[in-house]
């Protein structure tokens, strides 16, 4: 079993970024190629373990974002930035564009107040269509949308790849990150003493980006909480990947007040996601999926889609969005207490996060101030889990397949747990590789992947079977 690290007693970071979800893994990436010295305390077993492991993947524009909202602000800035690193960090973005598609009148006369809102958010390039050239775009979709709004710079990435990315960026650039270790409480004298699960860990600023515990952690840290977590939950099906050839590009309803709608949408890894809901729930752990619900999805995708029926449903997942009693990212800046909360990061986090992370270094000024001197930039080449491009298992010298659904090559999962930041648990050695993430669903697998990892993975994989995970 890994042990996992116990933070240093020696020593006083200059930043500690509590959760490590995208947003706390690419906050620890900005600061650390600043210069500062990062350590990342997250309490489960791997990073990713709260709202980050379960999303829909798109790289969004900010076209529907509230207007001179900061979330517009944040989610277009870290865009640009994912648009930047893409290609030298090697992670994938897939071009497919999104179709905004109205199924009544009432439904299309919406589409130009959007049209509006998109071009008003910068997005020069919504376009708004009749039926017919949205079905010159994508051949698949019903025959009976009224008219569409085009909007191809929403695009799909890796949504695991890419936080791993920035973590392990900031890891090469010397941040410390632990595992299994909890924020208990912390107290703050000009400068903070962080109570953890596994010790005392001192830090000159905090930031919190614990995500679904966001008002939790406020707490912890003698703040009284400004919001309030409302999870809520998104559940989704994943067609098989032969649906792929259905679709190419993301459909989108007209959306309401509450949520974007549910979305048949391309994934990196070949497959169609149809989802999510937005259901409220107190429960910030459990993301149950309900047979009924699933099956209105599969209903909805194939009205879409028609093509999509009859394909084979590969797997079912839901997801826990950290929203709050508003729709504005929970942005706290406390410059006498040395600490940044980055709460409510509900439904944009991952095209967000290195925006948010960007803002989070200017609001603590120390880069400005010249208290940090600036790094540059490590290669970090990421391996490349995308359908879009080549696999390991095309390559030569892989070792064997282990995992035939998804083509997981024995190197590919080798690599993954002797890197810098091996999986904690087996979740995250799925997340890392997706072996066991295909049709069989790890049935003709998971017992080598058992062997391979053994004493490898801090909650091995009978325990995450126990938790239905
Ligand atoms: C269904 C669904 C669909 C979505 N689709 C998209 C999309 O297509 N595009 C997009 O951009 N965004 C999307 N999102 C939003 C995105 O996933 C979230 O905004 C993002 O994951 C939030 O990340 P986070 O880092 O703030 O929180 P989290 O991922 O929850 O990370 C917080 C971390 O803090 C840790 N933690 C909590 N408490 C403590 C503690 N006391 N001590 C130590 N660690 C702690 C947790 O274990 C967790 O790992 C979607 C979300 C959902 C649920």
């Amino acid at each position: 079993m890994i042990t996992q690290r116990c933070p240093p007693q020696s020593e006083t970071f200059d930043v500690a970024v509590i959760g490590a979800g995208v947003v706390g893994c690419a906050v620890a990436r900005r600061f650390a190629l600043a210069g500062a010295r990062v350590i990342v305390i997250e309490k489960g077993a791997d990073i990713l373990s709260g709202a980050s492991k379960a999303n829909s993947a798109i790289l969004h524009t900010g076209f529907d974002a509230p207007k001179n909202s900061l979330e517009l602000e944040l989610v277009q800035a870290g865009r640009r930035e994912y648009l930047e690193i893409c290609a030298s960090m090697n992670l994938p973005l897939v071009e497919t564009g999104a179709l905004v598609c109205a199924w009544t009148k009432d439904e299309a006369a919406k589409l130009e107040g959007i049209a509006e809102q998109g071009l008003a958010n910068g997005v020069s390039t919504v376009r708004l269509l009749t039926a017919l050239e949205a079905r010159a775009i994508e051949p698949g979709l019903s025959e009976s949308i009224v008219a569409a709004l085009h909007v191809p710079d929403e695009h799909v990435v890796d949504p695991w790849s890419a936080p791993l990315g920035y973590v392990s960026q900031a890891m090469a650039l010397g941040a410390l990150v632990l595992r299994q270790c909890e924020l208990l409480g912390g107290s703050f004298d000009g400068e903070w003493r962080l109570d953890t699960s596994k010790g005392d860990v001192r830090a000159k600023f905090v930031i919190n980006a614990a995500g679904l515990y966001g008002d939790h952690v406020d707490a912890c840290l003698g703040f009284t909480p400004e919001f309030q977590i409302k999870p809520r939950k998104g559940q989704f099906v994943v067609l098989d990947k032969a649906a792929s050839r259905q679709l190419k590009t993301i459909i989108l309803p007209v959306p309401n007040e509450i949520t974007k709608g549910v979305v048949v949408c391309p994934t990196a890894f070949g497959n169609i996601l149809v989802g999510p809901t937005a259901e409220e729930q107190e429960d910030r752990v459990r993301a149950t999926v309900e047979h009924d619900t699933l099956a209105g999805l599969v209903t909805h995708g194939v009205k879409l889609v028609p093509g999509l029926a009859n394909i084979p449903v590969t797997a079912v997942y839901a997801g826990l969005r950290p929203a709050s009693e508003k729709k504005e990212y929970r942005v706290i800046d406390r410059p006498e207490s040395r600490a940044i909360t980055l709460g409510g990061i509900r439904s944009t986090g991952l095209s967000a996060a290195l925006g948010l992370a960007q803002h989070a270094l200017k609001l603590h000024g120390g880069s400005a101030r010249g208290e940090f001197v600036e790094k540059v930039a490590p290669t970090i080449h990421m391996p490349n889990l995308a359908e879009t491009r080549a696999r390991d298992w095309q390559a030569e010298g892989h070792g064997e397949i282990i995992c035939h659904c998804e083509m997981v090559t024995r190197r590919e999962i080798e690599a993954a747990l002797n890197s810098a930041l091996p999986p904690g648990d087996f979740g995250g050695l799925r997340r890392r590789t997706r072996a066991g993430m295909g049709r069989c669903q790890g049935f003709y697998c998971n017992a080598r992947l058992a062997e391979m990892s053994k004493g490898c993975l801090a909650t091995p994989l009978a325990v995450d079977q126990e938790n239905g995970r």
